[in-house]
């Protein structure tokens, strides 16, 4: 159990997806949650579905937490903080999950020196499967950059990064579920398009994609050899393989995530 009160500034899906973790994960209990949205309707479901506590009072929030988390949208956050940042605790480590918020932003736009943490987590936080990559300031010190990981571990792996890697963290964890959504939409018309039922393809295409990367995680192999195991020569993987390389598949993928961190350096 973790004995700090966790605000959330903004309801939206991922401060719902992290709630969900935590509460499911019980390393914090409902009533040391607290959070807030711009409008009574998002806080009230939100209130129902996870019985926190809820306001759509900014101020409320920020006055609580030990752990504040900036849930809102990367061109919110300066209007937010200057909501906020005479009521917040001096102890407080304030953290933000926005892509393209810098370490440096936070500390010049709160004006005083701040324990300074970012946070790019993912959806899948909510299903226990989250993936957080996390870099603080020096004003952060060790145990309090551990209660960070602790916190967003709980829901899933947590990797502390250097801050110039931020940037590319949304391309390859933050934003790539939605890729990884889309490959499993195209295996399930695939299926679907050999006569398999949709609820079937879907189960089949997902559960694939669930144990590939459970084979990357727990056999330690490389994704390469992982692939060739599958592959017997002459046989039907190795035509699907040429045929996605024929189809540009990596190059595709490798492009998409270059867009996806120029866009991410440019929101603010
Ligand atoms: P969202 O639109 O679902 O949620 C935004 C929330 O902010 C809403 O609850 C809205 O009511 C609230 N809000 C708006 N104005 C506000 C204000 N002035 N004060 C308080 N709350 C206000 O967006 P999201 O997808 O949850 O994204 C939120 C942040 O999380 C973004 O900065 C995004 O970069 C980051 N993020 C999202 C994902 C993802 O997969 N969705 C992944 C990683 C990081």
């Amino acid at each position: 159990m973790l004995n700090k009160k966790i605000g959330f500034i903004g309801s939206g899906k991922m401060a719902e997806a992290i709630i969900g973790g935590l509460i499911k994960s019980e390393l914090v209990p409902a009533n040391q949650i607290f959070a807030s949205a711009k409008t009574r309707e998002t806080v009230e479901k939100i209130a129902d579905k996870y019985a926190i506590q809820t306001t759509i009072q900014n101020r409320e929030v920020a006055a609580k937490a030990d752990m504040l988390i900036l849930a809102v949208k990367p061109d919110l956050h300066k209007a937010v903080i200057e909501e906020i940042k005479d009521i917040v605790k001096s102890e407080a480590v304030i953290i933000t999950i926005a892509a393209g918020i810098t370490l440096d932003f936070l500390e010049t736009t709160f004006g005083h020196s701040i324990k300074a943490v970012r946070v790019m987590p993912n959806t899948p936080s909510l299903v226990g499967e989250g993936m957080s990559a996390i870099c603080s300031n020096d004003e952060t010190n060790a145990q309090e950059l551990q209660e960070v990981i602790r916190l967003f571990e709980s829901f899933g792996k947590a990797e502390v990064l250097p801050e110039k890697l931020m940037d590319a963290v949304p391309a390859v964890s933050g934003s790539s579920p939605a890729y990884v959504y889309m490959f499993i939409e195209a295996l399930a018309d695939g299926a679907v398009q050999q006569g398999i039922a949709r609820n079937q393809a879907y189960t089949m295409a997902a559960q694939a994609v669930l144990g590939a990367a459970k084979m990357v995680l727990e056999t330690g192999k490389h994704p390469g050899e992982l692939k060739d195991n599958v592959c017997t020569p002459g046989g039907a993987t190795i035509e699907a393989v040429t045929t996605l390389e024929k189809h540009g598949f990596r190059s595709a993928v490798v492009s998409a995530m270059e867009a996806c961190t120029e866009k991410s350096k440019r929101l603010k």
